[in-house]
C-alpha cells in the first residue's frame, strides 16, 4: 500500500509556521508523505489561530467543508489543532461530528502518534493538557525553507494585554534553555541556513525566571557567533520590556539585523491603559527615539487595534497622529474582536463594525502613503540582499529581503539563491524595492552594514508627543 498523504494548512502566527513544520517532519519521519493540496491527502491538519474572530471564523469554514469531503471518503482522518484546539476543548467534536484529532499547542510533539492511533483504531484522539512543549526536538522540523528558519526561545506569555487571548491558550511564559536553541541554530548552520528568526510572544523577557541571569542579549551575542548563520531576526518585542542594554547589542552585532517588529496597538493612553499594555504613548516615542538614535536606518513595524472597546474618534486620531509621527515601515491594522475570558470582554464592543472597517481603512491608506515615502529614500543606495529564489509575480526576476527585511526584486540568475547579493535599488513602491545586481556573491555582512550606515541619512529621529 502506498504511504499515505498529509497535508497541513497554517492560520496564525510564525509560531504555528514552525509547529506545522514540526509536525510535518514528525509524520515524514513516521514514512507519511507530504499531499500537494487537501483533495490528495488521506490525513488533513489545521493548525488554527483564535488571537482574532476571522482566523477562528476560516478555519471553522474550512472543516466544514473538509467534512464533506469524508462524506465521498470515510477513511480520510481530519484534525485540528492549535489555540482553536486549545479554547474549545472536546466540544468540537460536537461541532464537528467527521473531527478524528483534536491537539492542543503545547501537545503537537503527540499529534503524530494521535494520526497512527486513529489510523489503527478508528477511534477520536484528544489531547490538551498543558504541557512543556519546551521538550520538542525541532531538528525534526520538515522546514518549508532551505534558507531562513523560525527557531522558538518560548512559549507562552504572561502579559495579559486585555484583549488577547494567548496568555490562556499558549499558558504561561516559559523560556527555552539556551543550549537546546543553540544547538538548533549550530544544526540549522550545518545544513546551509543562512538567517534565523527567534520567536515568542515577547522575546524582551527572555530568561525571566532562569536560575541564573541570562537575557536575550547574551542569547543574541551567542548566536551572533555561530559561524555560517549570518542575519538574526527576533520576535516579538513588547515596548514595556525592551532594554536600551538590547538596543545596543543590536547596533554592536553585526547578524542581528536593523528591523524591529514594535507593537503599539493604540496611540491613545487612555486605550493603551484599558489594554493593559505598561506605556503611555510618550515611553514608547522616548524608545522609538533611542532605537533610531543608536540605528538610524532601522526599520520599524507595528501592529494595531482598532475599534478596542469605548475608542472614540479622538482616540482614534491620537493613534493616526502618532502613526504619521513615528512613520513606521510597516504596520499591520486589526479591526478588534471580543475573545472570551479575556479582560476586555468584559467591556462593551461598542464601536459599530462599519466605524472599525473605516479607521481600519484609514490607517491602511495612511500606512501606504508612508511606507512608499520611506521606500523610496532607498533608492540609488547599495543593500545588501539575502537571496531566496525568483520572484513568485516575476520569475525571470529574482527575491529576496533586505536586513531592514524589505522585499527586494531585481535581475539575477537562479544560482544566487541563499547568498548575499549587493543590490542597488532603482525603484520602490510600497511593498517593494526594485534594484539591479551591484556585485556579485557573498558580502561580509560586517563590512556591509558599517558601509551602509555611514551612507545613509538618519531619518527625523524626534517626536514629541502632544
Ligand atoms: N505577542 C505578540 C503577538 C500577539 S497576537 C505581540 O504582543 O505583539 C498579534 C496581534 O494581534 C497583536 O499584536 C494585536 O495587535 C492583535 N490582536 C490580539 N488580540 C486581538 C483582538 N482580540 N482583536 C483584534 N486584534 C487582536
Ligand atoms: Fe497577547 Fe499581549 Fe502576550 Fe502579545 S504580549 S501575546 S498581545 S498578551
Amino acid at each position: 500500500m502506498a504511504e499515505p498523504k498529509v497535508f497541513i494548512k497554517t492560520y496564525g502566527c510564525q509560531m504555528n509556521e514552525l509547529d506545522s513544520e514540526f509536525i510535518l517532519g514528525d509524520l515524514l519521519a513516521r514514512g507519511f508523505r507530504r499531499a500537494e493540496n487537501e483533495s490528495e491527502a488521506d490525513v488533513v491538519l489545521l493548525n488554527t489561530c483564535c488571537v482574532r474572530e476571522m482566523p477562528e471564523r476560516k478555519a471553522f469554514g474550512k472543516m466544514g467543508l473538509l467534512g464533506e469531503m469524508k462524506r465521498d471518503n470515510p477513511n480520510l482522518i481530519l484534525g485540528l489543532c492549535g489555540c482553536m484546539a486549545q479554547k474549545r476543548k472536546e466540544t468540537l467534536f460536537k461541532q464537528m461530528p467527521f473531527l478524528d484529532i483534536v491537539c492542543g499547542p503545547s501537545q503537537i510533539g503527540q499529534l503524530a502518534e494521535m494520526v497512527v492511533s486513529v489510523q489503527r483504531t478508528r477511534t477520536r484522539q484528544i489531547r490538551i493538557e498543558e504541557d512543556a512543549a519546551g521538550r520538542l526536538d525541532f531538528r525534526k522540523a520538515s522546514r518549508r525553507s532551505a534558507i531562513k528558519a523560525f527557531v522558538s526561545i518560548m512559549h507562552g506569555c504572561d502579559n495579559y494585554c486585555s484583549y488577547c487571548v494567548v496568555p490562556y491558550v499558549r499558558g504561561r511564559e516559559q523560556s527555552r534553555p539556551p543550549e537546546q536553541i543553540l544547538a538548533e541554530i549550530e544544526d540549522l548552520a550545518g545544513r546551509g541556513y543562512k538567517e534565523v528568526t527567534l520567536l515568542g510572544q515577547n522575546v524582551n523577557s527572555y530568561g525571566k525566571g532562569f536560575a541564573a541571569s541570562y537575557d536575550l542579549v547574551d542569547l543574541l551575542e551567542q548566536v551572533n557567533q555561530i559561524p555560517g548563520i549570518e542575519r538574526i531576526r527576533f520576535v516579538t518585542s513588547h515596548p514595556k520590556d525592551i532594554s536600551l542594554r538590547l538596543m545596543e547589542a543590536m547596533a554592536r552585532l553585526e547578524k542581528v539585523c536593523e528591523h524591529l517588529h514594535f507593537p503599539l496597538q493604540s496611540g491613545a493612553d487612555r486605550i493603551l491603559q484599558l489594554m493593559n499594555r505598561g506605556y503611555a504613548l510618550a515611553d514608547y516615542v522616548r524608545l522609538v527615539d533611542a532605537l533610531r538614535a543608536v540605528m538610524p536606518d532601522i526599520a520599524l513595524g507595528t501592529d494595531i487595534i482598532v475599534g478596542f472597546p469605548t475608542e472614540t474618534e479622538e482616540d482614534f486620531r491620537d493613534t493616526l497622529e502618532a502613526m504619521r509621527r513615528i512613520e513606521y515601515d510597516s504596520a499591520f491594522i486589526f479591526k478588534y474582536s471580543t475573545r472570551e475570558g479575556t479582560a476586555a470582554a468584559r467591556l462593551p464592543d461598542d464601536v459599530p463594525p462599519e466605524k472599525k472597517k473605516e479607521r481600519n481603512q484609514e490607517l491602511l491608506e495612511l500606512q501606504e502613503e508612508i511606507s512608499l515615502r520611506r521606500n523610496r529614500r532607498w533608492i540609488g543606495q547599495e543593500v545588501e540582499v539575502l537571496v531566496e529564489g525568483p520572484s513568485k509575480r516575476n520569475p525571470d526576476k529574482m527575491m529576496g529581503r533586505t536586513r531592514q527585511n524589505h522585499i527586494a526584486v531585481f535581475d539575477g540568475g537562479t544560482e544566487l539563491a541563499g547568498s548575499l547579493a549587493r543590490v542597488t535599488v532603482v525603484r520602490a513602491t510600497a511593498l517593494t524595492l526594485f534594484g539591479e545586481l551591484a556585485q556579485r556573491g557573498d558580502a561580509s555582512p560586517g563590512r556591509a552594514l558599517a558601509h551602509r550606515r555611514r551612507q545613509l541619512r538618519p531619518m527625523r529621529r524626534t517626536y514629541n508627543p502632544k
